[in-house]
């Protein structure tokens, strides 16, 4: 069986003892092991600060831009085994991998975009500078400049391309090395996409490592100029949060964590209306695009009490035509659940919901594979608002009156979207729903190719308060802040500004 090794300190190791197994979520057929078992994750680390840390700052934003086209262009070379690797391990059906691939494509180019506007600078200067004293001469000003450790990148099972890819374009874009650590058990993509790099050379030695297997001792070893951006559950999150050295030195820790996302249908909507079926499609391809396994799905769907009975009608009507399968038939629009864990948290999850199944069951369909239907639940119980159930579920939450206090509820949300046409209920709910929300999706049917709210843009701010880790990612440059550390400069003008160059 394929043994996936890990690349650290400038090779590729392979850890000891059994590991773990990946498997095909299709068909439970193994493709590979893996394990950091006895891996020695403080050298790979120092071996990142050492020698990444310092290729990186001596470049200019122009020239790691450079590296991320590389990176982009050769993922692009090799998109047609990527995405097989997305269909076998993930239990991605095409569409699907392809939004996980070329999802890391674009956010890489996005950031090499971003660095040509940076041009041969190697630090940023924030703002104005500011006159402090009576003269001009006694002067401030705010540089941010990288900081001197490793960025470290936890990420979750559902995106093993695109996760990989985002938290890397923006951390050596600022000039830290990274250390990218996927989830084991769809690790396949990210470890193919790190041969590809290393096979072509594109960065400098130390610039990025991968460790593939558990963390082990990883997330102790951080100090005070290490940062670690975490996609994954709230638990873990809290677990990583409450490490004695991540709160002795002050680790830089973003959040990535569970989601609540409500769809709101205004009360204006008429049933086959444009805007009606705009909402009815972006439902549907959130329940069943990754199998629902998106933390940016919608889980909540807002209906005026009046309008619920056609809703839940028309929307059975389309998931009643949603083929689920192994991802290699191409007429399958849904696959597996990613591994055997995931579906039975899922299946846990929905007697949590406690509510009405008006499509699909409560169990797995039998036979290989982690397969489950879509499964639209009508007014559960209250854990609809405490809860995630990660795989293809939603709940149908009637409403009349105040929709925003409803999802509110959520305490705290990656994103959650509004389809109506009534100015007045748009700017109410948005501005009642936004301290609770890092992006608010406004649908309308006359935008082009709408992505709908699923669809995390480089150029928008990726996290949310609360429930959602309180974390911020991506947002164009300024993602950057967080490998930066801000420093206010003060002292005589003409030395400054020397300094700045
Ligand atoms: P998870 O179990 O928390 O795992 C996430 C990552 O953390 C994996 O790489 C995992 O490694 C690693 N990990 C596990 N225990 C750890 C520890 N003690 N210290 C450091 N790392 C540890 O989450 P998941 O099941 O992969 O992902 C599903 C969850 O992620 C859902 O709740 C979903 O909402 C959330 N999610 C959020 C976003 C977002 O952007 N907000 C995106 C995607 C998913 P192993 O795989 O080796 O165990």
């Amino acid at each position: 069986m394929l043994e996936l090794k890990s690349f650290l300190a400038g090779r590729w190791v392979a850890g000891g003892g059994t590991g773990q197994t990946l498997l095909n979520p299709a068909t439970e057929e193994p493709l590979a092991r893996a394990s950091s078992e006895g891996l020695d994750l403080r050298a790979a680390l120092e071996y990142a600060r050492a020698k990444g840390g310092p290729a990186l700052r001596a470049m200019t934003f122009a020239e790691r831009g450079a590296l991320l086209k590389a990176m982009a262009d050769a993922m692009q070379a090799e998109r047609d085994r990527l995405l097989e690797l997305g269909i076998a391990n993930g239990g991605n059906t095409r569409s699907d991998a392809k939004f996980d691939i070329d999802g890391a494509i674009a956010t890489l180019l996005h950031y090499v975009e971003i660095s040509s506007q940076l041009g041969n600078r190697k630090f940023l200067v924030d703002s104005e500078g500011i006159q402090l004293g009576r003269s001009a001469r006694f002067h401030g000003q705010h540089v941010c400049v990288p900081r001197h450790g490793v960025a470290v990148h936890i990420n979750a099972f559902n995106f093993p391309a695109w996760g990989f890819a985002e938290k890397a374009a923006v951390a050596l874009l600022a000039g830290m090395p990274v250390l990218s650590k996927p989830a084991t058990s769809s690790a396949m993509l990210a470890h193919r996409v790190m041969e590809i790099i290393v096979e072509k050379k594109i960065l400098p030695e130390g610039a990025l490592s991968l460790l593939v297997g558990s963390p082990g001792s990883l997330v102790s070893l951080l100090g005070p100029q290490d940062v670690l951006a975490f996609t994954g559950s709230g638990d873990t999150a809290a677990r990583i949060r409450a490490s004695k050295n991540i709160i002795e030195y002050s680790v830089r820790v973003n959040v990535e964590a569970d989601s609540l996302n409500a769809a709101v249908l205004g009360p204006d909507v008429e049933p086959r209306s444009d805007m009606y079926e705009l909402f009815l499609k972006d439902v549907v391809r959130d329940m069943t695009q990754k199998a629902g396994q998106k933390c940016t799905a919608i889980r909540r769907v807002l209906v005026p009490k009046d309008n619920l009975s056609s809703v839940r009608e028309d929307l059975i009507e389309l998931l009643t035509a949603v083929k689920v399968g192994n991802p290699v038939d191409e007429e399958v629009r849904m696959g597996p659940l990613a591994t055997a864990s995931q579906l039975d948290d899922a299946l846990q999850g929905l007697a949590r919901l406690d509510g009405r199944l008006v499509f699909g069951e409560n169990k797995r369909i039998p036979g290989k594979g982690f397969f489950l239907f879509p499964v639209l639940v009508d007014s559960p119980g209250d854990a609809v608002h405490e809860h995630e159930v990660f795989g293809p579920v939603a709940s149908l939450l009637p409403y009349a009156g105040d929709a925003a206090a409803l999802v509110a509820r959520g305490n705290g949300g990656l994103v959650s979207s509004i389809y109506s046409d009534d100015q007045g209920f748009i700017e109410e709910t948005a501005l009642a729903i936004a301290p609770h929300h890092g992006r608010i999706f406004l649908g309308h049917p006359k935008i082009e190719l709408s992505p709908g709210p699923g669809t995390v843009l480089p150029q928008l701010v990726h996290g949310g308060p609360g429930r959602a880790g309180g974390g911020e990612e991506l947002g164009g440059a300024r993602g950057l802040s967080f490998y930066l550390q801000r420093v206010a400069l003060e002292g005589s003008r003409p030395v400054i500004q020397k300094l700045l160059g």
